[in-house]
């Protein structure tokens, strides 16, 4: 069993709606209350607890009791607007027992992409954990569309995870983790206990896992597991049916699957940068500034781009790639994209010249640069 360190700061705790109706066809108001007390718990060890919660769609329809299946969307979006406040009302009455403030966040994939949003997301995030109050996060799926749709919690639990520096992040499913087979059908199959790189075997053991592709199967967790562990958080799949999971995770008394982290805290500024799947600009640099910024540490300057795509602002994330095309880092432009085209090329001295003035004499600044 992984041993794990005391006095976690930050831990996201993920929990999918069959953890929620414990195996049951409804919502299961002792298995909730359980997590709001393990969540007390955590709480009184001294970390900051956020909640991401599923089950907004399955209240909905134990309040609707609809006939038959419906696959739309729009009708899963009206379950979901008519589940959400019963979810919450129930989470509010059950933290309340343990004396804990919630605070709902409803949240679609563009509000933690788009820059300005995002540092306003996490505005209202450190306000909450900073008095001790539990912000209880689902998708915001009445408003989400497809194309800012994050599509399901396990993702969504990671990009929380790196938005607040979380320091653990705690998937909680129906099984202890990863297995090398699946167990209900093979006697030999074993728990992995840690997995230090996520490579293409560790998604083929979760494809094969009896949870699957679905949604909110093995495989989102390992996928979501890949973006935590790179952006600085610790992640541990574990069962929820496991009494007092929570705090045996911490214990490091209960089997579970860890995925340590791969950075280093200095790189946690970077972390955002990484996990945008929305990218406004390209810029393709020679082969003297890719050595400069993979080797040596340094900023990108215009003069080392020969090739600007998209159309993009100072202040946005932009993707900067080699000349075979690979991607190696990504930053925020410090000129926007009608700018730099008129400057790339040119030595720094000569920005103000061309342009009538300038930002300085980086295209990236390192300081604002994730290299890949
Ligand atoms: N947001 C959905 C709900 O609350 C769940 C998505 C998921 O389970 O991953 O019903």
């Amino acid at each position: 069993m992984e041993s794990t360190k005391r006095g976690w700061g930050r831990i996201v705790v993920k929990v999918g709606t069959s953890t929620l109706t414990a195996g049951t066809p409804r919502l299961n108001p002792p298995r909730m209350v359980s997590l709001a007390r393990q969540i007390r718990e955590l709480t009184d060890r001294g970390a900051a607890v956020i909640l991401v919660t599923s089950g907004a769609q399955q209240a909905g329809r134990e309040h609707l009791n609809p006939s038959g299946q419906h696959k739309s969307i729009p009708f899963k979006q009206m379950l979901a607007a008519v589940g959400q406040s019963r979810l919450m009302s129930l989470w509010e009455r059950y933290f309340e027992l343990y004396d804990l403030t919630v605070a709902q966040i409803l949240l679609t994939r563009q509000d933690i992409e788009d820059r300005l949003r995002y540092l306003n997301v996490r505005d209202t995030f450190n306000g909450l954990l900073q008095r001790g109050i539990v912000p209880v996060i689902n998708e915001n799926d009445a408003v989400a569309t497809d194309e800012i749709r994050v599509g399901e919690n396990d993702s969504l639990a990671a990009m929380v995870a790196n938005l607040i520096e979380a320091d653990l992040l705690i998937l909680l499913t129906d099984t202890d983790g990863l297995y090398t087979a699946d167990p209900s059908e093979d006697p030999a199959a074993r728990l992995i206990e840690r997995v230090q790189t996520i490579d293409e075997g560790i998604y083929q053991l979760a494809h094969g896992s009896r949870s699957g592709m679905g949604s909110g199967g093995m495989y989102t967790k390992i996928a979501a597991a890949e973006i935590a562990v790179h952006s600085g958080t610790t992640v541990a799949i574990a069962n929820g049916s496991r009494e007092n999971v929570l705090a045996g995770l911490l214990d490091g008394a209960v089997p579970a699957t860890w995925f340590p982290v791969h950075i280093t805290p200095a790189e946690g500024r970077q972390r955002w940068m990484l996990a945008q799947s929305v990218i406004p600009g390209t810029v393709y640099i020679d082969d003297g500034a890719c050595q400069a910024l993979t080797e040596l540490g340094r900023s990108l300057l215009p003069v080392g781009i020969h090739r600007v795509e998209g159309t993009f602002s100072r202040g946005e994330i932009i993707s900067v790639r080699n000349g075979s095309g690979r991607e190696i880092a990504r930053g925020l432009a410090n000129y926007g994209s009608d700018d730099l085209q008129r400057i790339m090329g040119q030595q720094s001295g000569r920005h103000a010249d061309i342009l009538g003035y300038d930002y300085g004499p980086e295209f990236i600044h390192r300081n604002n640069m994730a290299v890949i």
